[in-house]
């Protein structure tokens, strides 16, 4: 048994391992050996296996998108979602897609590549390309590039979103040579997950520096989770910590509403407040945008709207 997985407190909290595995790469478990808010994110908990009425595992029905095309999502017309992996560096607690990962339709032939490729084409008003998953990174320089290129090629296709949390939870393989090759076609840009102010450690830094000088924009989607980061110090900390880095604070979100993330939601009236004390105490430029995704709304709902 893993040693990090003796220290769980009870018999709820190795079940909640085993209906969504404990995973996390080397540096991660070394990071959280010195955070308590980032170890609160890659531990399994009891309480993820309280049931709560209304909330599943798919509130987005991702599994239900009909968009035709196997490993393709798209929810927004100008904008669609590839995925490209179900691994992660870091199974986190929080994470949306927890309940879905493993059975995850994931593009792996130059054939399903192609038919993703063929579906953007078809519809012109796509100009922005979401690599996801699951993270892109996983996947060896070659791979990536094969993925990046694919779409980077169109000419309708302004952005390329890599969407990776690696320079958080696995620094060392944002290489040089890496941010090099995604930053030469010029449409990639990332967009990355940093919570707390202790993941931006010296080698999270050297990671988004790599791809900022490789010409690269990194923006950061922090996710608002109760116990991590859900003070007003907390967040000003971390996203004074991200512009240090060249990391544009990007988005700030409530937790989804999905099966077994239910214990890190904050109410939205703590988010509302939350929103409005940081404004006060950060110029714009380091201030993201506090938001919720919503089944079925058209577009990230500012959480001042709601
Ligand atoms: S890296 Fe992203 S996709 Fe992977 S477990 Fe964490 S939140 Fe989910």
């Amino acid at each position: 048994m893993d040693t990090l997985l003796d220290l769980l407190d009870s018999e709820e909290a190795r079940k909640a391992a085993e209906e969504f595995p404990f995973a996390a790469c080397e540096y991660a478990r070394a990071l959280a050996g010195k955070s308590e808010a980032f170890r609160r994110q890659m531990l399994p908990d009891a309480r993820e296996l309280e049931e709560v009425d209304g909330i599943g595992p798919d509130p987005f029905g991702e599994e239900d998108e009909a968009s035709g095309c196997f490993g393709l999502k798209q929810r927004f017309p100008d904008r669609v979602l590839v995925m490209t992996s179900n691994a992660c560096f870091m199974n986190c607690r929080h994470c949306t897609r927890k309940g879905l990962l493993r059975h995850a339709e994931v593009v792996r032939s130059d054939e399903e590549l192609a038919a993703c490729v063929n579906y953007v084409q078809e519809r012109p008003e796509v100009r922005d390309v979401l690599l996801s998953g699951g993270d892109p990174l996983v996947l060896p320089d070659d791979e990536v590039m094969r993925f990046v290129d694919a779409f980077a090629v169109l000419g309708q296709v302004d952005v390329v979103r890599l969407c990776t949390r690696a320079p958080c939870v696995n620094p060392a393989r944002v290489t040089r040579e890496l941010a090099a090759r995604l930053g030469a076609c010029g449409k990639v840009w990332a967009n990355v997950q940093f919570n707390h102010a202790d993941e931006v450690t010296p080698e999270a830094a050297e990671a988004c520096g790599n791809l900022v000088r490789a010409g690269i924009p990194v923006s950061c989607q922090t996710v608002l989770l109760a116990g991590v980061n859900d003070s007003v110090e907390t967040l000003l900390d971390l996203f004074r910590a991200l512009q240090r880095a060249r990391v544009r604070p990007y988005y700030v979100f409530q937790c989804d509403p999905v099966a077994g993330v239910e214990h890190f939601r904050v109410p939205l009236e703590k988010a509302k407040r939350l929103a409005r004390e940081c404004a006060e105490r950060i110029g714009g430029l380091g201030l993201p945008r506090f938001v919720a995704d919503i089944p079925g709304a058209p577009r990230k709902m500012p959480v001042e709207l709601m």
